[in-house]
């Protein structure tokens, strides 16, 4: 490592929510400043081990501090940012230190998983393969986490790992615990083979220029959670050319993250509990918990009850499994039991229509954002998409179908129109 220049120096990596940007200023061999000019840290952790992290390395000169505690992914970003500072500084050719030993290496880090409802602390394990200098083939094997979420998000950051050659990786929206944990188990590996994690973090390769593409389907869905795939599901059934386009990379939504209790009546997994329902016991019981609320609907109560029986035939139709069927509350009309039940709750039932939507040829996009609709004498003619690269799409589509979740997914709506 050669001698230190003068200067102040901009670096940036990847902190636990975002990029953390720091002005580095050294002089006479030492920190002489650090300013932080960008950081979306959480601010009662991240934010704050920041400014204690800037704190230590100044006053101690050091350009490796100690993590701190229940901020550790900040603490790692902010001393990443430091050696970077000191490469630079160094004024040494990068390339010289991109060595990495060719080989497999393993590692096992933290990750997610779920316990009766709430997120824990699981394991994943990866497999990383180096080649003449290159990230030729990353694998998970074992992991903890979701399949149709974090699982999701191991498969889409190891295709960009390795297409980047680069760990300057951002984490997948949704899957946060998940993506840290293969950013770490990255680094572990590159560690192993001889390399530095922050040369790899530093290789930003230049994105392409956005495109413009303009596609042609029958019916458009917005959004991939229960409500949209069942929609997509049911009009290719019957015939339609569906695209759904679904926003987060991952199946992230609300469905997917629920206890996944199906409410129905008349039902076969009740017949096969023994247990004696109809669709119109099924309304009385519902109406006579919300007849006094000013703004219920009762013919779409109605509908909804009704239609509760075929509903629960498709999904069975469509690859759910029951693993039983409980009541919500021991209490009055809402102790039957009516709350049908998989035993991987909301993912599950997500993972078999996503699946029976893809075999039936609904094409499935993810991580494509609808923007606007597109609309011409006041009849909606399709959308207006964005993906991840920032491509637009156009789709022209003769229906479009709005199931992109409720309004708790806006903090800002919930603000305004949940006021207690
Ligand atoms: C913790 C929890 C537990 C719950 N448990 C139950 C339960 O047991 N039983 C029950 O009946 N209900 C339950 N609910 C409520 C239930 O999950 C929701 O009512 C239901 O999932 C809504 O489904 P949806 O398809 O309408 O919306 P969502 O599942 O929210 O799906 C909407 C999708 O649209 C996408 N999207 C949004 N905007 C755009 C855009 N501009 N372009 C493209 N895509 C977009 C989102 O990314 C999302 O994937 C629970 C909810 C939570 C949070």
């Amino acid at each position: 490592m050669g001698q230190l220049k003068n200067g102040t120096y901009q670096v940036s990596t990847k902190g636990f929510k975002g990029d953390i940007d720091l002005a580095v200023t050294i002089k006479d061999e030492q920190i002489a400043k650090i300013d932080i000019l960008k950081e979306e840290e959480t601010p009662n952790i991240g934010g704050k081990a920041l400014t204690a992290l800037v704190q230590t390395a100044q006053g101690r000169n050091d350009f490796n501090v100690d993590g701190i505690s229940g901020a550790s992914y900040t603490s790692k970003a902010f001393n990443q940012a430091l050696t970077l500072a000191k490469i630079a500084a160094q004024d040494e050719k990068q390339e010289a230190t991109l060595t990495l030993n060719d080989g497999q290496y393993t590692t096992t880090v933290n990750s997610f998983q779920e316990h009766e409802g709430l997120p824990g602390v699981g394991k994943m394990t990866m497999l990383a393969t180096f080649k003449d200098n290159k990230i030729t083939d990353i694998e998970v094997p074992e992991y903890t986490d979701t399949h149709i979420m974090g699982g999701m998000a191991f498969d889409i950051l190891a295709k960009k790992a390795i297409a980047k050659q680069s760990t300057d990786l951002d984490v997948v929206t949704g899957a946060s615990v998940s993506s840290n944990a293969f950013r770490q188990a990255l680094d572990n590996c590159i560690l192993q083979a001889g390399g530095q994690p922050e040369i790899f973090a530093a290789r930003k390769i230049k994105q392409r220029t956005p495109i413009v593409e303009n596609l042609n389907t029958d019916i458009v869905v917005i959004g991939a959670g229960m409500a949209g795939l069942c929609a997509a599901i049911e009009a290719t059934d019957q015939g339609a050319k569906v695209l759904i386009c679904e926003a987060q990379e991952i199946n992230g939504s609300s469905s997917t993250r629920s206890e996944g209790f199906v409410m129905g009546a008349g039902t076969k997994e009740q017949a096969k509990h023994g247990i004696e329902d109809t669709t119109d016991a099924f309304f009385e019981d519902i109406y006579s918990l919300y007849k006094d609320e000013p703004t219920i609907d009762t013919k779409l109560m109605r509908k909804l009850t009704h239609d509760s029986t075929d509903l629960n035939n498709f999904l069975m139709e469509n690859g759910v499994t029951w693993s039983g069927v409980t009541h919500v509350s021991e209490k009055g009309v809402r102790n039957l039991k009516r709350a049908h039940t998989t035993a991987g709750l909301g993912a599950e039932l997500i993972e078999n229509l996503v699946q029976s939507a893809q075999e039936k040829g609904v094409d499935l996009r993810y991580g494509l954002a609808v923007d606007r609709l597109i609309t011409l004498n006041g009849q909606v003619q399709g959308v207006v998409a964005r993906n991840k690269l920032g491509d637009t799409l156009i789709i022209h589509a003769s229906s479009v179908i709005v199931a992109a979740g409720s309004y708790t997914e806006n903090p800002e709506m919930v603000k305004e129109l949940n006021l207690v």
